[in-house]
């Protein structure tokens, strides 16, 4: 796990949690009826239709790239091109981010690509320079 924060920013998604050691994690939920895991809080496996059988997880932390497309617009200030990625972690749960330390050219980017999550500031333009935690993905 890379970490390059400060310390306090707010998470930029309800998912992005920060540990009573203030590391940050992915949370996550795991259906105690059919195992299958979330990504963020349910109450309902969207599975196995299970009512209140879903426990709280930490996501794992590495996976395999699913899919991906290279970004070449974007909101004013944002810099592109960018990979944006849906990666399958190895705990079986799907989640969207960005691919970063890639070359942004779909002839060079391999599906399955091993990737893990890192934890950084970024300081979205939307938010007039205030600095947020958020997460990306990098080959492992
Ligand atoms: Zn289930």
């Amino acid at each position: 796990m890379t970490i390059d924060t400060t310390g306090d920013a707010p998470p930029i998604v309800p998912f992005l949690k920060r540990a009573a050691n203030g590391l940050p994690y992915l949370a996550g939920s795991r259906c105690e009826a059919c195992g299958h895991v979330f990504v963020g809080e349910r109450t309902v496996c969207a599975k196995c239709a299970a009512r209140d059988r879903m426990v709280a997880v930490r996501l794992a932390e590495t996976g395999k790239l699913y899919d991906f497309t290279v970004v070449h617009r974007s909101f004013p200030g944002v810099k592109t091109p960018f990979v944006d990625a849906i990666v399958d972690l190895d705990d079986g749960s799907h989640i969207k981010g960005t691919l970063l330390d890639v070359d942004p050219d779909p002839k060079t980017i391999a599906f399955d690509l091993p990737v893990r999550i890192v934890y950084r500031e970024a300081a979205p333009v939307n938010t007039g320079g205030k600095p947020y935690l958020t997460y990306f993905f990098v080959p492992a």
